[in-house]
């Protein structure tokens, strides 16, 4: 691809950022300093996970109404399927439609032991039953999961763009994908799915490298591919957090800059909670605070 400069970006993206509930006071100070430090960029929303198994519905309920509450950037709350049944996921979502929340990203989760994924008795089976049963709850906006390199329990790529489809079909507004390192990986993607109808946006998932070792670990269970090249600009940094950070944003800034020059604008980034990294991407891509002139 002939990619523009770093210094030709004006800017002109949608961002967005996912965090998780934090478990303790320590991670809680961390995250809301985290949103402080992001949120003059003028995210158009910013999302909080649900744990595995429904584990943080609590946590996540919190989180997501007081960030919305306190910075005024709309909240979107993660909602899976797993260990609960349709009423108890509707009652869920109706306390978020109550506490002013209007966006869910609805997933269906996976199994809390690490094995074969199997629906609740009674529960919605996967995502697009879930979306179905959120539109009959409320209006809700609704963000869905994607895959550029295909789910691991989908059989092939076709069945799994099919899914996408039906997710759309069923209420989805947009998909926010699974990360990967390969750009080109996400324009065959974007590519399949456009032949396949599907013209919603579909919004590439960045996750700025904070250790290699759990990225590694995350790629295993979600079935992204890790470029050998990256494994090789990582190695020797175990003990070099510096370094390993200056690293590790310009790979991000790099992938988003090739899918910038793609015609991407919209860009969801995997903060795990931490502001610097997304940040620095953010900035080499334009983006400045909002009402500061560039
Ligand atoms: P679905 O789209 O329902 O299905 C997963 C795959 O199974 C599909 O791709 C499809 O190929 C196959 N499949 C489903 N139904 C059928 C069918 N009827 N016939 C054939 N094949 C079928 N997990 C959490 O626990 N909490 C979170 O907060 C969370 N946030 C996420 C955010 C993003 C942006 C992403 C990408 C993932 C997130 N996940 C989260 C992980 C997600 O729950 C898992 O990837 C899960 O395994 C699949 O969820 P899904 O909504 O994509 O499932």
């Amino acid at each position: 691809l002939d990619s523009p400069l770093f210094s030709d970006l004006p800017g002109d993206i949608d961002i967005s950022f996912e965090f998780f509930p934090p478990k303790t006071e320590k991670m809680a100070q961390t995250l809301q300093e985290s949103v402080a430090t992001l949120q003059p960029l003028g995210p158009r929303f910013v999302s909080v996970t649900y744990g595995a198994g429904g584990t943080t519905r609590e946590r996540t309920h919190a989180e997501v109404v007081r960030v919305q509450n306190e910075t005024r950037i709309p909240a979107a709350a993660h909602l899976t399927c797993v260990n609960a049944t349709k009423d108890e996921v509707n009652a869920v979502a109706r306390h978020y439609w109550e506490s002013g929340i209007r966006h869910i990203v609805a997933l269906r989760g996976d199994a809390p032991d690490g094995g074969a994924y199997s629906p609740h008795p009674g529960g919605y089976a996967n995502a697009v039953e879930l979306i179905a049963g959120l539109k009959q709850v409320a209006d809700f906006e609704i963000s869905v999961a994607a895959y550029p390199e295909v789910h691991p329990d989908s059989p092939d790529a076709q069945t799994d763009i099919d899914n996408l489809k039906a997710k759309f079909d069923a209420g989805a507004d947009r998909a926010i994908t699974q990360f990967f390192f390969d750009p080109e990986c996400f324009f065959r993607f974007r590519d399949e799915a456009a032949a396949a109808g599907i013209d919603a946006e579909i919004v590439p998932g960045v996750m700025p490298v904070m250790s290699f070792a759990a990225v590694q670990r995350m790629s295993g269970l979600c079935g992204t591919s890790i470029p050998s090249w990256m494994e090789g600009l990582f190695d020797g940094l175990d003990e070099r957090p510096a370094a390993r950070q200056l690293v590790s944003a310009t790979i991000a800034a790099e992938l988003c800059r090739k899918l910038y020059a793609g015609g991407v604008r919209q860009f969801h980034f995997y903060t795990l909670n931490r502001a610097e990294l997304s940040y620095a991407i953010c900035h080499m891509l334009g983006k400045r605070p909002v009402g500061v002139a560039t």
